[in-house]
């Protein structure tokens, strides 16, 4: 079948795409690639992926292709769920007999109610839905395919579970999809260099952290990975095909989670002679650190979340404050770039929680960081927990406000959700009006024009938002 898999447009700026962990309009203008659209995109022979949002194209600009395609695929999350069904309306209108699925963690967890949502989808596909995907726009009829959820005569109807995916390499390359249908310039974001390129070289995670979204509904909590040489080849190619790219960024949940082998990657991708960054957990040992450092390692993502040790349990993040620390030392000693993030409002926050994760923020000095409120995904063991402890805000359905921006979904009984609110601005503004953070960064300006420009960007967009901060507040 002629497939067109959809990013679709929603609110402006807001990156909800299928690879981004958390769903909301950022400080600063941001995208990540749509790499879990691009995946099934990769399976299917003449397909096309468009990715609304990050080429800023609205309704009526995808909307013609509504005749064009008979099968259509549209990533969806818990904040834009209500936009994309409108998108799925409006293509149903448009062509009547266009096929119309949903795909993502959001429909993934409630099958049922998205599709009760709009007669206009016909389909959601579960977990992980590469193979899904590729079988249905095969012209599969739906009752054969496993791990889809649709309806018959008014009822619907749920298929066998999709055997998760063992053989990673089975998996096509998404860069190739990036090749023949994005624009990499389209993708920013603040701390990566630019332009960037991300791909992941396997899926899941062994942490349980509550508040996590895929490990917990679609990529499980075993690190399925790829081998080692197919990941190398990849971006061996992707570097000839996108000779602007300043960066890979391998976008697994928690690459260091098996240190031989990002080792043995890293040696490869030295040898490719690329810089790389990825996600890290604060507990990577001194010598892997290393082995990274001399091939290519730029940057880690790391999500501390807490300052505080007590939260750190609540949310089962299996990390120590202290070994956080001494990863923190060894990264400087080693000239990693750290990007941290945090998050306020998690389970067991108090003004002094808020006030000991600032204190320990200045402390680590991540380079930059990012903060996050606390958001109850639905699926997630977090959002349960919300349900059955009541501490959920009576706004907290759709985690964004109508302009996409992210809102605080929890409050206790000691802690408002407007008091969570404006921890996040207090955080932000005690981490860079300092002045050796000031300086830090004004330095990495004047030694770099295309930093300037970044970074001055950067800077109208975060006061900006700062700004609405104070109106909405
Ligand atoms: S370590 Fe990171 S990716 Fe893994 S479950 Fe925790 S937050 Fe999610």
């Amino acid at each position: 079948m002629k497939t067109l898999f959809l990013n679709p447009p929603s609110y402006e700026g807001f990156d909800g795409g299928a690879g981004s962990r958390y769903q909301a309009k950022r400080e600063i203008r941001s995208f990540w690639y749509p790499t879990w659209l691009a995946q099934p995109a990769a399976l299917v022979p003449g397909s096309r992926l468009i990715d609304a949002p990050a080429r800023g194209l609205a309704l009526e600009d995808v909307l013609p292709l509504a005749a064009e395609v008979e099968l259509l695929v549209l990533h969806t999350s818990t904040p834009s769920f209500p936009s994309d069904v409108k998108v799925a309306e409006a293509f149903k209108a448009a062509n009547p007999k266009l096929l119309i699925g949903m795909v993502g963690a959001h429909v993934a967890v409630s099958p049922g109610p998205s599709l009760a949502a709009s007669e206009a989808v016909d389909f959601v596909a579960r977990s992980e839905f590469d193979f899904t995907i590729k079988e249905i726009a095969e012209g599969r009829p739906l009752a054969e395919v496993d791990g889809v959820s649709y309806r018959v005569g008014g009822e619907v109807v749920h298929n066998a579970e999709r055997a998760i995916l063992e053989d990673m390499d089975r998996l096509p390359w998404v860069t190739e999809v990036y090749k023949r249908d994005l624009v990499i310039e389209d993708y920013f974001i603040g701390y990566l260099l630019h332009p960037y390129l991300s791909l992941y070289t396997g899926r899941g995670c062994k942490s349980r952290c509550t508040f996590c979204l895929w490990p917990q509904t679609i990529g499980g909590h075993r690190y399925r990975t790829r081998s080692a040489e197919n990941v190398v080849e990849e971006i061996a190619l992707a570097k000839r095909q996108f000779p602007q790219v300043k960066e890979f960024f391998v976008d697994d949940d928690t690459f260091t989670d098996d240190r031989p082998r990002a080792e043995e990657i890293a040696r490869g991708l030295g040898r490719l002679g690329v810089t790389w960054s990825c996600n890290a957990k604060a507990n990577v040992p001194y010598e892997t650190l290393k082995v990274l450092r001399e091939n290519g390692l730029r940057l880690l993502l790391v999500g501390y979340e807490s300052g505080n040790q007590q939260i750190l349990h609540n949310i089962k993040k299996g990390m120590r404050i202290d070994v956080a620390r001494k990863f923190s030392a060894d990264c400087r000693k080693l000239g990693v770039t750290i990007h941290g993030t945090f998050i306020m409002g998690l389970p067991g926050e108090t003004k002094e929680t808020i006030e000991e994760t600032i204190r320990f923020a200045q402390e680590v000095n991540p380079h930059t960081i990012q903060v996050s409120l606390a958001a109850p995904y639905p699926g997630t063991e977090l959002y349960r927990e919300a349900v059955m402890k009541g501490w959920l805000h009576e706004n907290s359905d759709s985690l964004v406000g109508a302009d996409g921006v992210q809102i605080s979904s929890l409050e206790y009984p000691h802690l408002s959700n407007e008091e969570i609110f404006e921890a996040l601005k207090v955080f932000y503004k005690r981490f860079y009006f300092r002045p050796g953070k000031i300086a830090e960064l004004s330095w990495e300006m004047l030694t770099s024009a295309q930093m300037m420009k970044r970074r001055l960007r950067e800077g109208v967009e975060f006061f900006h938002f700062l700004r609405q901060r104070e109106n909405h507040a």
